[in-house]
């Protein structure tokens, strides 16, 4: 097992991201040691196949050299730039112009963050900056969806539907807004996709109505729910909700932390959603994990009127790390990696994921399979009729997820009983098929 010293100073010391700390305390860490494709190993010697790229973002996979390099050379030239002053790197400069260039539409503005809760928080800035300069300072109402995940930040918090990110803290969230999700395994209008899109569509309107139609500023959506339960809305509903912000003149705000680089297929969902948000906020797989980066992408339209506005004063927002060059080093290489063979090698192992998830419908415990490219669920149930959910006091996530760990296989267990799968887009055939039968074995052991 691990060296017992360090889960003492683990215990001690270290806060871990969305724990419960006492809970944490006494199951103690586990320890990642080292990791090559989509294969990890933790400090005791044992391998695994990450099922979900670290927290949904190596999408590259682990050990690739040629990231390794451009973040070596990009530390020895020059390892900081600050992007004040009018000051920048070249790294960053063009990072930013092959974006935009790949970007849907006029989506030509590039502000990079640390990761993906400063994106989104950045884009509420933006926003209310948008609205204000347009004369219209009373557009201050922020709608999202249940389910939804934005990340963590102090205000960005309030657009996230999980409880858990309130509760406790104190902050008020009384400006922002949830509609029903579009989950269609438990929708009450049931599964049909067009009753899914125009209850979608009629619950954006009323409450637009309910907040006052010239009160909403904004509309923030994932092309796909991932923290939610991984939840795949029909085709056609990113466009539907596109249409309704545009005729209500709200702002629409595309959430690609996860559904960007590849995820499920191309390099944006927008791009296979046929939309062109107002912004769009994205991280992960921009540098595939290695360092920590995001992207918001403006169009041209928000940006100028920004810009305009501010004239010869400075818009007041910025990081010391904001465009830092080893982070654009690396999404450079990364983007490189996506298009010589990563993203093609993605859409084939996602195809195959999905076949080999769909065959565990037979499964007494499987309720239903999900998914997009390399990003799918199956969501595990007691009674296949009545959808009747796991008994989370019974068998409790963890259990789950320590039960996959011990078959090799690193998976998401959300607390619902809900399986979650983002594997490296780098998987082979092998890789995927041990992640299908690995599963089996754990829901076998579960039974
Ligand atoms: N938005 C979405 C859709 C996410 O899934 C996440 C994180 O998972 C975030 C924002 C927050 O990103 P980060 O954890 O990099 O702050």
């Amino acid at each position: 097992m691990y060296s017992n010293s360090l889960i003492e100073l683990d215990r001690a010391h270290l806060v871990h991201p969305v724990a419960s700390y006492r809970g944490h305390e006494k199951q103690g860490v586990r320890v990642l040691a080292s990791a090559s494709g989509a294969t990890v190993t933790d400090a005791s010697g044992k391998q695994l196949v990450d099922g979900f790229a670290g927290l949904w973002c190596v999408n590259a996979g682990y050990g690739h050299e040629s990231i390794v390099e451009a973040a070596t050379r990009q530390l020895r030239e020059l390892p900081y730039a600050t992007a004040y002053f009018g000051l920048g790197s070249e790294p960053a400069i063009r990072l930013a112009a092959e974006l935009a260039e790949r970007a849907p539409g006029d989506l030509n503005h590039v502000y990079f963050t640390l990761g993906g809760s400063d994106a989104v928080d950045s884009t509420i800035r933006f926003v209310r900056y948008y609205w204000i300069a347009r004369g219209q300072p009373q557009r201050d109402q922020f709608i999202s969806i249940e389910q939804g995940y934005h990340g963590s930040s102090t205000v960005g918090a309030g657009l996230t539907a999980l409880p858990a990110f309130h509760a406790g803290f104190g902050v008020p969230f009384d400006w922002q807004h949830k509609i029903p999700s579009h989950y269609a395994y438990r929708n009450p209008v049931g599964e049909d996709p067009q009753a899914i899109i125009a209850a979608s569509v009629a619950a954006l309107r009323a409450k637009v109505e309910a907040l006052g139609p010239d009160r909403v500023a904004a509309f923030y959506a994932e092309p796909i729910q991932g923290s939610g339960g991984v939840l795949v809305p029909p085709k056609g509903w990113m466009k539907a909700m596109r249409e309704v912000c545009r005729e209500l003149d709200i702002l629409f705000i595309a959430d690609e932390v996860i559904t960007g680089f590849g995820r499920t297929g191309p390099l944006f969902a927008c791009t296979e959603d046929e939309i062109v948000p107002d912004f769009m906020t994205t991280a992960k797989g921009l540098t595939s994990g290695y360092v920590p980066m995001g992207a918001v992408f403006m169009s041209d339209r928000v940006y100028d009127v920004i810009a305009d506005a501010a004239g010869a004063s400075a818009v007041g927002h910025g990081y010391t790390y904001s465009a830092h060059p080893v982070s654009a080093a690396v999404g450079l290489e990364v983007l490189r990696l996506y298009e010589n063979g990563l993203l093609e090698n993605g859409v084939k192992a996602g195809a195959r994921l999905m076949a080999g998830l769909e065959a565990l419908r037979d499964h007494p415990l499987v309720g239903d399979v999900r998914g997009r490219g390399m990003l799918a669920a199956v969501e595990l149930v007691v009674d296949k009729q009545k959808k009747t959910p796991l008994p989370a006091a019974a068998e409790p996530a963890r259990r789950i997820f320590d039960r996959a760990w011990d078959n090799g296989l690193v998976i998401r267990a959300f607390a619902n009983g809900i399986l979650g799968y983002a594997p490296p887009l780098c998987c082979t055939d092998a890789d995927i098929d041990a992640i299908i039968e690995r599963t089996r074995r754990t829901l076998d052991q579960t039974l």
